[in-house]
């Protein structure tokens, strides 16, 4: 961002009075610890911040990532230029929308963290939503990266999302119009890049004895996944019918560590920072087991992970 755009920029956050910070670790919105720098952090709160930070960045043609609460993401760049916005103190209300029969609709606001949407399911006695346990993110990141299990995944109780584009324009988005595959999101129409605001999940009426059976398969399934330690989650796709934990066991790299980062000794596919990891660190091993699945097995590993 160029100094003219910079002034421009911070003069209208300030104007509107939207949060944002400057010259922040990115290290402070991954869930792994790791991260360079940011010119700037934008926090907007609600729809009304949204849309007036859209139309500052048209006016002033500038790019931007947008980032919710960063437990999919890894920040690698040294210096990142482009202003992020960051959904972790945007809406996140929740509320009960309608009922029909059984069928309840739940509204969500996107900078809601899955673990709140769970706890209020598990208060109020509504199935659906039990594979959330243990999934850091919020509604509309996980929305955008269809996030789940293969028990299910967010995109088979998805009613609509509202959304707003990057032209500032708003759509309510029906689940007919949302192509929902593994850990992505298309949706039908909508050609242009775009900020998910709330998110309506369809839920059904259960029991606190049933939700706790459903989630108790979930607790089981995290055991196996260092949950205290800091990390993204899985970092590679599963490749057609094998897992990715499995191929990078076999392929040796279980507890293979460089600098700061090694592979989880509980689970292959995840990636932990133990203290002082740089993003060098994880964008090399990422890389040498890539290549090493590639040459001794001839599995492309993708990532699924976002790196910025
Ligand atoms: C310990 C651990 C366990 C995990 N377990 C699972 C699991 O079981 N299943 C699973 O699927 N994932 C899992 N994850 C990964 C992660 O939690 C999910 O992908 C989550 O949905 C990401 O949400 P987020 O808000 O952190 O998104 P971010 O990482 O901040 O962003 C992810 C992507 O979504 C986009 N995005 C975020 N918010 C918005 C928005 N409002 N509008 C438009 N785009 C947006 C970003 O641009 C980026 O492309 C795990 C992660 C960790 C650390």
């Amino acid at each position: 961002m160029n100094k003219k755009k910079r002034i421009n920029l911070l003069s209208g956050l300030k104007e509107f009075e939207i949060e944002f910070l400057e010259n922040e670790e990115m290290s402070a919105y991954s869930s792994i610890k790791i991260g360079g720098l940011t010119d700037l952090i934008i926090f907007p709160k609600n729809e009304t911040e949204l849309i007036s930070v859209i139309n500052l960045l048209k006016a002033n043609l500038c790019g931007y990532y947008i980032i919710g609460r960063g437990t999919n993401t890894l920040f690698k760049a040294a210096r990142i230029y482009l202003p992020v916005i960051s959904f972790k103190k945007f809406d996140s209300s929740l509320s009960e929308n309608k009922k029909n029969g059984s069928e309840i609709v739940l509204e969500a606001g996107a900078g809601i963290p899955l673990s709140k949407i769970l706890n209020y399911a598990i208060k109020n006695n509504m199935g659906g939503c039990e594979f959330f346990y243990g999934i850091p993110g919020t509604a509309g990141g996980a929305v955008r990266m269809n996030a789940g299990s293969k028990e299910s995944v967010i995109g088979n109780i998805i009613y609509a999302v509202e959304i707003i584009t990057d032209k500032g324009v708003k759509y309510i988005i029906g689940n007919n119009d949302l192509k929902f595959s593994y850990r992505s999101l298309e949706i039908g129409g909508i050609k242009c890049d775009y900020f998910i605001t709330k998110v309506y999940l369809k839920l059904y009426g259960s029991s606190a004895s049933k939700i706790k059976e459903n989630i108790e398969v979930f607790k089981k399934r995290k055991l196996s996944q260092p949950l205290g330690e800091f990390s993204l989650g899985c970092i590679f796709k599963n490749p057609s019918g094998v897992s990715a934990g499995k191929v990078i066991e076999e392929i040796g790299f279980k507890g293979f560590s460089i600098g700061g980062v090694s592979v989880s000794e509980k689970h292959a596919n995840f990636i932990v920072n133990k203290g002082g990891a740089k993003p060098d660190d994880i964008v090399s091993l990422i890389k040498n087991i890539q290549e090493k699945a590639l040459s001794h097995r001839g599995i492309k590993l993708n990532t699924e992970i976002k790196i910025i």
